[in-house]
């Protein structure tokens, strides 16, 4: 029993482990949590983690979590990252019900706990400048200065912020600081500026407010607002936690929440960073925000990424104190797990070369019944029509093989997956030398499922008949940048992989995949997981992207 209970908790992660503690000292009984992102930009991977901690820990102890938009700079924010944060936290599965929220809604609130605080003595306007606030600040080595404004009377304070507030100051001509402590050894407890002055619209309050709260002030008090338990964020923060408990303390709410640090997440060779990609999208490097070789949530549904698939990658990275980065392949080898017994099995041929059968009738169609999914019969079987002419892959022919190759050559046989054995009769050529025909013959007798046994042969090889076949557009993706070759270039401009992108115009797939809709998706045999592309598909003329090839050179526990 004990040994049991021990083993229990070793698989919690800290944060559970933390949360375990608190209800079983009855800090709490109950568990809240919340995502509260700055809709300043597209939500990305790291971003997912933090998505689905915070849901899966509501879930976990029967508690809720909240959706909640920090929006309480006015500068950055835009009603567009709103709507893209809403529908990928959405297709997150992370359910926050009708607990949808905006920081800005509490401003009214924000600066009562300000006026709270004046009343108090623990608040104080200050007229010095942003500059002359920094000097004052000291650094590690150095304590702080006090300003010559932190002993104004309350009632001074009070009218001076009243008239902030009423639009009397310029920005910047004066703030309202915490009145904490200028000897601190933590910087951010040296009487932190709490509210600004600032002229600025804002996209829900428009011009209603001019002042405007700090995040270190706002954040927790948001939190408290709430009724949320425990504020998960990332490690930057954990500097910043004496000031969140001040806050929720001198604010004197109730049972207040407490903040909880882990590591952000950071994959290899992706690019996360606003700035970087602002830049690629402007350059017309990438094809918008939801290019699919970007990270971005939006770019790694179009690319074909499940949901279920990043839950995957995220339980499997954990939660961490500390920071590190997490290889892409890892993230790669999720999808394929998550794909691979849940989509049919299809041929398309993405370097094609035609095959011609030449003993077999002309005019003749079969429909050969070929099971979807090798691996999980429920997915049944489809019918992929063969005739006399094929398209193969130009690689599954060689006019003089190396050994070892076990496609079609002269005189070579091999197994047209799920159809016939056929042999390599000869091939023809353009004047550039370029092989343009295959020829083979076929044997009637070794037809798949017929259970002919008679001969092996040692090569497979995929195909597309060439009446039925629908043309379609890949398109194959690799790192946008490579870690090992250096992520930056010497003046800070990303090292871009030129062979990122690329676009294969003229392949050819089996018919059934005629009707596929944006984000359907397959394993093309051989050539990996492909994906309609939601942007650029059109019935007449197929995209798909390919989600990841079938190789993988990650391996679990490694
Ligand atoms: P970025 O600058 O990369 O967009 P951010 O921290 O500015 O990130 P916010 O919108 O402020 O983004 O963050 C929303 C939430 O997501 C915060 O709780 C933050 O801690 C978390 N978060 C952001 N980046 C990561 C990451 N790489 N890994 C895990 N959590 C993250
Ligand atoms: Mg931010």
């Amino acid at each position: 029993m004990e040994d049991n209970r021990e083993a229990l908790e070793v698989s919690r992660n800290f944060i559970e482990q933390e949360i375990d503690k608190d209800l079983a000292e009855g800090v709490y009984d109950h568990v809240q949590t919340r995502f509260p992102p700055e809709p300043n930009g597209y939500l990305h991977i790291g971003h997912a983690k933090s998505i689905l901690l915070n849901y899966g820990l509501a879930k976990k102890y029967g508690g809720k979590f909240n959706m909640r938009f920090d929006d309480t700079n006015p500068t950055k924010e835009k009603e567009e990252f709103v709507q893209s944060i809403i529908e990928d936290v959405k297709w997150l599965g992370a359910d926050f019900e009708d607990r949808l929220f905006f920081a800005s809604n509490y401003f009214q609130q924000m600066y009562e706990c300000a006026v709270l605080l004046i009343k108090k003595g623990k608040a104080f306007v200050c007229d010095l400048s942003a500059e002359q606030i920094r000097e004052y600040r000291g650094d590690f080595k150095t304590p702080g200065k006090e300003s010559p404004y932190r002993n104004r009377s309350i009632e001074e304070n009070l009218k001076l912020f009243e008239e902030m507030k009423e639009g009397k100051y310029k920005d910047g001509e004066k703030v309202l600081r915490a009145k904490i402590d200028m000897a601190s050894g933590n910087i951010n407890m040296r009487d932190p500026v709490i509210y600004r002055v600032a002229r600025m619209s804002h996209h829900n309050t428009g011009d209603q407010w001019c002042i405007y709260p700090m995040y270190d002030f706002a954040h927790p008090i948001e939190d408290a607002i709430e009724h949320i338990t425990h504020s998960i964020c990332t490690l930057e923060f954990e500097d910043h936690r004496p000031l969140y408990d001040w806050v929720v303390r001198e604010c004197e709410f109730e049972n207040p929440p407490r903040q909880i640090e882990f590591a952000k997440l950071y994959l290899t060779n992706v690019v996360t960073g606003k700035r970087y990609i602002k830049k690629l999208v402007e350059d017309k490097i990438v094809d918008g925000w939801d290019d699919p070789r970007l990270v971005s949530i939006a770019a790694l549904r179009r690319r074909g990424y499940t949901p279920e698939s990043i839950k995957k990658f995220v339980d499997l990275v954990g939660v961490a104190k500390g920071n590190s980065s997490v290889d892409y392949a890892m993230l790669e080898y999720c999808i394929r797990e998550d794909l691979k017994l849940k989509k049919p099995r299809m041929m398309a041929v993405l370097d094609p070369v035609k095959l011609v059968i030449d003993n077999y009738p002309q005019g003749q169609t079969e429909q050969l019944s070929i099971p979807n999914n090798l691996e999980n019969q429920e997915l049944g079987e489809r019918l992929v029509p063969f005739g006399r002419e094929l398209y193969i892959e130009r690689e599954d022919f060689m006019e003089n093989p190396p050994k070892k190759y076990f496609r079609l050559f002269p005189g070579n046989e091999v197994r047209l997956m799920g159809a016939y054995f056929v042999t390599c009769t000869g091939f023809e050529k353009d004047e550039e030398g370029n092989v343009t025909v295959v020829h083979a013959t076929y044997d009637p007798e070794t037809k798949s499922g017929s259970g002919f046994t008679g001969r092996k042969v040692k090569g497979t090889i995929h195909w597309v008949a060439k009446d039925t076949a629908c043309q379609a557009e890949c398109r194959l993706y690799e790192n946008i940048v490579d870690e090992e070759k250096g992520k930056l270039n010497e003046d800070g401009t990303l090292n871009l992989n030129p062979n990122s992108l690329t676009v294969v115009k003229d392949c050819y797939v089996e018919p059934a995949l005629k009707d596929a809709k944006a984000y359907d998706s397959f394993q093309f045999m051989r050539n990996g997981y492909f994906c309609v592309d939601s942007k650029d598909s059109r019935p007449e003329q197929l995209v798909f992207n390919r989600i990841v090839s079938l190789k993988s050179s990650f391996k679990l526990n490694q």
